[in-house]
């Protein structure tokens, strides 16, 4: 799979988008939506999406990615504000190759604390209702 793919309306991104797929929501309007990775590498592991639909950082108009990028600061301080961790990276991957397993573009906020170590990308599933308790949290300090 190569960096210049078709976009699939089907994958889950669009779902949750779509509404027809449940997500621990931190934040919509009607341009991104915010929710909590339901893979979490840490706690407050949050995905910020942009609505429209494009595969990655390549396909997305200027303005669309000035827009994602500004609400994905937005919520990085609210996920700071909430939890305080000790630091926080911004990550975004481009192509299978990269790490990419999901073909819509989005932004992960990782809260880091010094003495946690990072689960791995895509690994265990955590709870609903504790993904929604900490979405809430978030969502508080927006
Ligand atoms: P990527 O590897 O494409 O950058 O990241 C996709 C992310 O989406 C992964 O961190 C994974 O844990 C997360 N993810 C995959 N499926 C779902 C899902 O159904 N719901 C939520 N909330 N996150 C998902």
């Amino acid at each position: 799979m190569s960096l210049t793919i078709a976009y699939d309306p089907g994958n889950i991104f669009a779902k949750i988008i779509a509404g027809d797929i449940p997500c621990a929501r931190v934040y919509e309007d009607d341009r991104v939506i915010s929710f909590m990775d339901a893979f979490p590498q840490s706690k407050g592991h949050t995905l910020v999406v942009p609505k429209v639909p494009v595969c990655n950082l390549f396909d997305i108009a200027d303005d669309d990615l000035a827009n994602l990028i500004v609400q994905t600061r937005r919520i990085a301080r609210a996920v700071r504000e909430a939890l305080a961790p000790d630091g926080l990276r911004l990550i975004q991957f481009n192509g299978e190759a990269a790490g990419q397993t999901v073909f819509h573009l989005h932004m992960h906020i990782l809260p880091i604390w010094t003495d946690q170590p990072l689960a791995r990308h895509g690994g265990g599933m955590a709870d609903m209702e504790v993904l929604k308790a900490t979405a809430a949290r978030i969502a508080d300090k927006l």
